[in-house]
């Protein structure tokens, strides 16, 4: 809320211009710069603060042959903050310009950071468009492992991943997993050419000079890690499916992109390997008992030296062949953990990476014919005595970056921790824990506290969990995501490191075995010859207090008995 000017009678020109400096003062105070870190732990260098972006409309005119761009991204952004400046992600393009609402606005690059200064101050909650032109070479990036993402060159165009923090390469954005928006692409190429969006294709455009313009429409909310906009030579197809439904309902769209160049057999086993996506699709979403989250599918296939794949929204880019059907799958899973509830910052990396491969274990034994179960996965995976420093490595607490994409501790262990939780609480809970994620935090992100609370919540809803069983849990959990070390809580331990729910059972005619989860608490225990109107009596010895489980010897009865523990 703004301070009323105050101030002090003098002549009136001094009065004026007194006042002047006193309102610019506090105009300066309601607007400050948004930060220019989004504080994540591992990349502190991306985002930015002040700001949530709600929509990129991005028109990209990319030559493939010189690999260079001419670009123009309207962004629709919510200011959190009064805003004196703030920045958005972006690496290269010098020369970019700003316009706000129309109003060019002062703009400078410092390092990955394009600095955005309008000529007066950005309200909160002002929902505006700040226009970015930019032109030059897109480029890739190198990331704290070694590996290579972003605008990645391949002959006749550019392969686009942006895991983690790619996308600022070719577009400028909050650089961050937890902004999400929605997308348009209109990217102009070749007519030999085809470029590739998120989401569905709206149309192409054909110019009749040589170029095409492909309109791309992404209408759910994604990370912009998980953007694209591939160009290059491919056999492009587009189907819609008979047997699989989409988001929104309507049959779900598939698009496919094989690099043209590959041989005829190869390219032949590649197309054998895609179709099995809706087949893939249909067994996870039954099985989960929640719909594919968004309306189209696909996978983008060209040969390059990056050496992984990426869940790209709605466009799985795998870089190798021959396409391992399990790889797919785990893609293709991705979209449901990953995409559609997404990481809140880099340090829940594990939180995707631990449902992909579940599910892709879980399809591979289920639908693929491999003798592997889950539960035996883990428990190789738990038993296996090679390598123990693998176990030193904290999910939740990598060292740093450049463990991003470790393979043990952010996606075997997480997997193990999962299928862990499934046979301590048994599938049912399971699976509803599944459907509570994807309804409750569907096209959001999730903190690992947040995970944790949810199983906790459905541990105790479904599976009758009590407190000294939530309590284990929460140890549990502590264990596998933030501890050093093997963790010691497996669904073997996990009971028998308990006392017994509350149970009475006989262990001859007359001795009486009780067991109770809460230690340390007084019980009565009566008993009745007759149900209704009772009439208890206590038990000599009671009561009873012990550390959870007690022996009772009886009196020998005379007919039928009723026991019951009461607690005063
Ligand atoms: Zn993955």
């Amino acid at each position: 809320m703004a301070t009323p000017c105050q101030f002090p009678r003098l002549p009136d020109a001094t009065q004026l211009s007194l006042s002047m400096l006193l309102c610019a003062n506090v105009a300066v105070a309601q607007f400050a710069p948004g930060a220019r870190t989004a504080g994540d732990p591992y990349l502190p260098a991306i985002g930015n603060g002040g700001y949530d972006v709600q929509h990129y409309d991005l028109t990209i005119h990319y030559d493939p042959v010189a690999n260079t761009m001419v670009s123009m991204a309207d962004i629709t952004i919510r200011a959190t903050q009064g805003l004196s400046e703030f920045s958005l992600d972006l690496r290269g393009f010098p020369g970019a310009t700003v316009e706000i609402d129309g109003v060019a606005v002062g703009a400078a690059q410092e390092g990955n950071k394009l600095i955005v200064t309008p000529a007066v101050g950005i309200a909160e909650d002002r929902v505006f468009h700040a226009v970015v032109s930019y032109s030059g070479r897109p480029s890739s990036i190198q990331d704290p492992d070694g590996s290579l993402e972003g605008w990645v060159r391949i002959p006749q165009g550019g392969f686009v991943v942006n895991e983690p923090m790619g996308a600022m390469g070719w577009f400028p954005n909050n650089n961050v997993p937890s902004d999400k928006a929605t997308y348009d692409f209109h990217i102009t190429v070749p007519t030999t050419h085809t470029a590739l969006g998120n989401g569905e294709l709206v149309s192409r455009i054909d110019h009749g000079d040589g170029t095409a313009t492909w309109n791309w429409h992404m209408g759910l909310p994604m990370s912009s890690y998980l953007s694209t906009s591939t160009v290059g030579l491919f056999d492009y197809t587009k189907t819609s499916s008979a047997t699989t439904r989409g988001a929104s309902g309507n049959p779900l769209e598939i698009y496919n992109a094989l690099e043209s160049t590959l041989p005829a057999a190869q390219k032949d086993a590649a197309a054998r390997a895609v179709g099995h996506q809706e087949a893939i699709i249909n067994f996870i979403a039954s099985e989960i008992g929640a719909p594919y989250p968004f309306d189209s599918a696909g996978v983008v296939l060209h040969r390059n030296s990056l050496g992984y794949a990426l869940e790209v929204q709605t466009k799985a880019h795998l870089s190798s062949i021959p396409i391992p059907l399990p790889l797919l799958a785990h893609e293709i899973a991705h979209q449901w953990f990953g995409n559609c509830v997404g990481p809140a910052t880099w340090r829940e990396i594990w939180f995707m990476e631990a449902w992909a491969m579940w599910w892709e274990w879980h399809w591979d034994n289920r639908q693929n014919g491999n003798a592997a179960t889950v539960e035996q996965r883990f428990a190789d995976n738990y038993q296996a005595t090679a390598e123990p420093s693998r176990w030193d490595t904290p999910p939740a607490d990598l060292p740093d970056a450049s463990q991003l994409f470790d393979d043990f501790p952010v996606y075997t262990r997480p997997a193990m921790m999962i299928e862990a939780y499934r046979q301590i609480v048994g599938d049912s809970t399971f699976f509803a824990f599944q459907r509570a994620l994807l309804t409750e935090y569907a096209y959001n992100s999730i903190s690992g506290a947040q995970l944790v609370a949810l199983a906790r919540r459905l541990a105790q809803e479904r599976s009758g969990f009590e407190a000294s069983h939530l309590a284990q849990l929460d140890e549990f959990f502590q264990q596998w995501l933030y501890a050093r070390g093997k963790p010691t809580l497996t669904p073997t331990t996990f009971f028998r490191q308990l006392p017994p729910r509350l149970a009475i059972r006989f262990i001859s005619a007359n001795e009486l075995e009780i067991g109770w989860p809460l230690a340390g608490v007084e019980f009565l225990l009566e008993e009745s010859g007759d149900l209704s109107p009772a009439l208890w009596t206590p038990v000599p010895l009671s009561p009873i207090v012990t550390d959870g489980q007690a022996r009772v010897s009886l009196v020998p009865p005379t007919g039928d008995r009723f026991y019951r523990l009461r607690r005063d």
